[in-house]
């Protein structure tokens, strides 16, 4: 199916560098963020603008070849894989920000556009991208539309369908579709709100009109120590109930506590000691609305950090970052991934079956 014509075709459009179909190339791309499930895509192509996915779709529909749209590849369904009779469409190369409008408070951009490169971006206008998965550094908001992805700030500001105004989008046989509009609801169906978190099976996305928000005045970070996650949890009820939206809310247990204290992330959170009495943070003033809703809390609230703008990491990478063994042991499972077959245990090899 995607043979020699194809690749030729494909080659023609988007140039020869654009078009992946040795193994080893292709191997890149056979994983996403689900290290459990593995496809080898019959061809690679990465298009460079919207006129070249318009043709890149209209020569896989004359030929019925079928395509898998993939962003960054850091999904965690496997929707960024393709199967050998299909072709992975790549998108990263469609990176271009078009515009920030910071008095409509609106930004247009490609999908292949780094979540938290948008921020930054927006920052110098005073506003920023609200929704913010944990892979924002490497995620991109074409994936983050497929996928209506949220992030830690969604619980106050709502996940990706609320700040995605219009789209453009191509589909399977290549016509271009306007979705939404960029000055607010349009008439009709919400296509918008069906496009996003269809992981890629309506179109391909290639232009985002999105929703731009005020960074905040100012940032206060506040930290509660709690003996058990049913006192926690009452906390987070409490806490919502008394009309009080905090920007996030996170639970750590001790086991990630102590993976972020030993990592070059450290930040200062209370380790439980052996004896199980923790170090307490130091209690602060003005906190009085929050302690009382942290009512289960075994130590006050306090506030480690504040003055922080906008929602980008607040731990600054110290010089050798990246170098420190991570004190985390990799899964069971993920290790299965990358085994080494003489190593299996016994039991494991079992499974196998004899010749
Ligand atoms: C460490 C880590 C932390 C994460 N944290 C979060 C989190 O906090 N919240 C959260 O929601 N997710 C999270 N994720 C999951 C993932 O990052 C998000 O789903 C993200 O939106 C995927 O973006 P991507 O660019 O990597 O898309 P990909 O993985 O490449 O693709 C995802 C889906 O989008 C489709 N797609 C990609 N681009 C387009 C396009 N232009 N048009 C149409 N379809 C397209 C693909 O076909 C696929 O179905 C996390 C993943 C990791 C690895």
């Amino acid at each position: 199916m995607t043979g020699p014509a194809l690749i030729e075709g494909l080659a023609g459009i988007v140039g020869p560098r654009h078009v992946r179909t040795a193994p080893a190339e292709r191997l890149t791309y056979a994983r996403d963020g689900l290290p459990t499930h593995s496809r080898l895509p019959g061809v690679v192509v990465l298009p460079g603008t919207r006129d070249e996915v318009v043709a890149v779709l209209r020569l896989l529909a004359a030929h019925r070849v079928p395509f898998v749209p993939r962003g960054a590849g850091t999904g965690l369904s496997g929707g960024a894989l393709a199967n050998g009779d299909a072709v992975l469409i790549v998108l990263t190369r469609c990176s271009r920000i078009f515009k920030i409008d910071p008095k409509n408070r609106v930004a247009v951009v490609e999908p292949g556009v780094v979540n938290a490169r948008l921020s930054a971006a927006a920052a110098p206008h005073g506003l920023h991208y609200a929704p913010d998965p944990s892979s924002q550094t490497a995620c991109t908001i074409g994936g983050n539309v497929a996928e209506n992805a949220g992030g830690p700030h969604c619980l106050k500001y709502g996940v990706t369908a609320t700040h995605i105004l219009a789209l453009e989008v191509v589909l399977a046989d290549g016509r271009v579709l306007e979705l939404g509009s960029p000055g607010g609801e349009p008439w009709g169906p919400d296509l918008v709100g069906l496009f996003v978190g269809s992981e890629g099976n309506f179109g391909v996305a290639t232009r985002i009109t999105v929703r731009l928000l005020p960074q905040p005045r100012a940032v206060r970070t506040l930290l509660a120590d709690f003996g058990s996650l049913r006192t926690a949890g009452e906390a987070v009820s409490a806490v919502i109930a008394s009309g009080i939206l905090p920007a996030a809310l996170e639970m750590m247990d001790q086991s990630c506590i102590r993976a972020v204290e030993d990592s070059v992330y450290a930040a200062g959170y209370p380790r439980r000691r052996r004896d199980g009495r923790g170090h307490p943070p130091r209690p602060r003033r003005g906190l009085r609305p929050y302690r009382r809703r942290c009512g289960g809390a075994r130590a006050p609230v306090a506030r480690p950090q504040e003055g922080v703008r906008g929602n980008g990491p607040s731990v600054a990478r110290p010089r050798g970052a990246g170098r420190r063994r991570s004190p985390v042991r990799p899964t069971r499972r993920a290790r299965d991934d990358r085994a080494d077959r003489r190593r299996v245990p016994p039991h494991r090899e079992q499974r196998v079956p004899r010749r």
